[in-house]
């Protein structure tokens, strides 16, 4: 079976099924008592505020801000006077036990929010189903289950786990008597899904009919990284799964003791290890990796996620969250990227012939001035007391450069109008990712802070290869001589003009291409969160000087072939 993995890990157990709340069959539907039901089901919702409260002041005592944060939103939806008005109002007209009353009222919401587009809401769904379970056991007077005492080597397997529910557990149950979680619904965005991270439990979701499969007791395995998932496996399976679980701990371990290490070189040459993120949920992540900054925040998701523009209030909220959660790391925030495989309902253009070479990144922005305002203004505004730089992608030109800079002018003035604050403090930079940028890196530096390379698209301009188009997928080759020469111009008139200059395509990481990257001058490389550590070993390992030599050697080879066996050589020969 395959499932979304959402906290990484292996897990090998028993299962332990976790069963819905409430057995609905036993419930009286009708009452005769009705102010009886009415002052039965304040006491419920008093009780239930009152343990809510009590996880948040546990929570914030032990510091763990992200589950007090869960818990805090719990607080505000359990005393939503909507759903308790219409519970009431079921009771005193249709003589309705308050349990019935209060359970269809919250599936309705719940059932409402489920419906959504926005990924987002749809999953505060699983938190109004939380709530409701636990004013419902009060109602009914029915115990919390006791999963302080589970089994030894449980695997968890549920319809859904409530964010209640999973913090129920405690970090030391963790691979004892808690080896894992398998839920038939959830996502990576759920609140129990970070949670799970937050505690390391190897956890999957979306695992559709799971619970016809198992009963308590089933032997199971899982990938958590894959989400690969066996029931009752055999030997073989077992061997394979123990293999690759001793391969992920031992690295992990290894890595770990790479946090708060500096990347540097031997001799000294520092590079910026910086994470890609596409929204908050991302920034736990790349704190457990050690990233020292976000070098690409990609703000197109906060429009995708919703499938619609969002006002410059909800954009205000949702960025300035980000870079309070980074504390003082820097965060390069980009303007919106749509277009190109990036399309937005409404906002996109219906039909383009070719559409990476179309109405995309800044080009949309600019046609588009009142929705590029409203990010500009959103992110000026969240940027006050922190560490920003607002970069610009899919720039071709300086007079995009210049145009843009003045919009931002007026974004300012406008802002001041009206007695908005506004950070002045921000750097501003430009995206490298088209050949016609690439190759006036020097005029660029007299207009912007820094630059960073976006190397998916670079690759896919300079080879002028489809970044997706599977039938040419050999010919976007990092290696190609001319892609190398190309990047290599950038980071020499970058370092010539003293500006800073990051990577932040998925080429940052590679294992092959960071130390010719390193050779060429980078200031900053970023990436994913999980690549951090890697990287970072990575870069102790090498040596500048002999990274500069390498560059040099490769820039000499006429094919992408003889480049890779250069550069394989050199990394075998360091090995041995
Ligand atoms: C890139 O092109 O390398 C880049 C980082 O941007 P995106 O992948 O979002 O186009
Ligand atoms: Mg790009």
């Amino acid at each position: 079976m395959k499932a979304i993995a959402v906290s990484p890990g292996y897990a090998h157990g028993k299962v332990f099924i976790l069963q819905d709340e409430v057995n609905w069959n036993n419930i009286s539907l009708q009452t005769n008592d009705v102010p009886g039901e009415v002052s039965k089901f304040n006491l419920a919702i008093q009780k239930s505020a009152a343990e809510i409260k009590e996880l948040i002041l546990q929570f914030k005592g032990s510091n763990q801000k992200d589950q007090a944060d869960i818990f805090e939103a719990h607080a505000l939806m359990i005393e939503d006077p909507e759903v308790l008005e219409q519970t009431i109002g079921l009771v005193q007209t249709q003589a309705m036990s308050a349990a019935w009353a209060y359970k269809k009222t919250s599936d309705g919401y719940a059932q409402m929010l489920a419906a959504l587009d926005d990924e987002y809401l749809k999953e505060r769904a699983a938190d109004v189903r939380d709530i409701a379970g636990r004013v419902l056991k009060h109602l009914l007077g029915k115990a919390q289950e006791n999963l302080k005492e589970l089994p030894l080597g449980s695997i968890l397997v549920a319809r859904d786990i409530t964010p209640s529910q999973i913090s129920l557990l405690d970090a030391k149950q963790v691979g004892v008597s808690v080896m894992g979680i398998i839920t038939e619904m959830g996502g990576k965005t759920s609140h129990t899904a970070i949670i799970a991270r937050a505690l390391e439990i190897p956890s999957v979701a979306g695992v559709q009919g799971i619970l016809e499969q198992v009963e308590n007791g089933t032997e199971i395995l899982f990938d958590g990284v894959t989400g690969q998932i066996k029931i009752q496996p055999t030997l073989e399976d077992i061997k394979d799964f123990n293999f690759k679980k001793n391969q992920f701990e031992a690295q992990k371990k290894d890595l770990l003791s790479f946090r708060r290490l500096k990347s540097e070189t031997h001799d000294k040459r520092t590079v910026r290890l910086a994470a890609n993120i596409g929204g908050v949920s991302d920034v736990f992540s790349l704190i457990s990796n050690d990233a020292e900054a976000v070098g690409l925040y990609r703000t197109e998701f906060v429009f995708l996620d919703r499938n619609r523009v969002p006002s410059q209030e909800e954009q205000f909220q949702i960025y300035r969250e980000v870079f309070e959660k980074l504390g003082e790391r820097h965060c390069i925030i980009r303007t919106l990227d749509i277009g190109g495989d990036k399309q937005l309902e409404g906002l996109s253009m219906d039909q383009e012939l070719n559409p990476f070479l179309g109405l995309r990144g800044v080009r949309l922005c600019l046609r588009e001035q009142n929705i590029f305002k409203d990010q500009l203004k959103a992110i000026l505004r969240a940027a006050v007391g922190h560490s920003v730089g607002i970069m610009v992608p899919m720039i071709s030109n300086i007079e995009e450069i210049l145009e843009t800079k003045k919009i931002i002018k007026e974004c300012q003035s406008e802002l001041r109008a009206c007695g908005q604050k506004f950070s002045e403090g921000f750097k501003f930079g430009v995206m490298i990712e088209v050949p016609s940028a690439a190759m006036i890196v020097d005029f660029i530096s007299r207009h912007v802070d820094f630059i960073s390379i976006g190397t998916n698209d670079l690759t896919q301009y300079i080879c002028a290869v489809d970044r997706l188009n599977d039938k040419v997928e050999k010919l976007y080759n990092p290696y190609n001589p001319g892609f190398l020469r190309t990047m290599n111009s950038i980071l020499s008139a970058a370092r010539k003009n003293n500006l800073h200059v990051g990577i932040c395509g998925s080429l940052a990481h590679e294992e092959f291409l960071v130390p010719l990257f390193i050779g060429m001058g980078v200031d900053e490389l970023s990436m994913t969160s999980q690549h951090i550590l890697q990287t970072r070993k990575l870069v102790r390992s090498l040596n500048y000087q002999d990274c500069q030599k390498l560059v040099e050697e490769v820039l000499q080879l006429e094919t992408s072939a003889e480049i890779k066996a250069k550069i394989q050589a050199g990394k075998s020969k360091e090995k041995a």
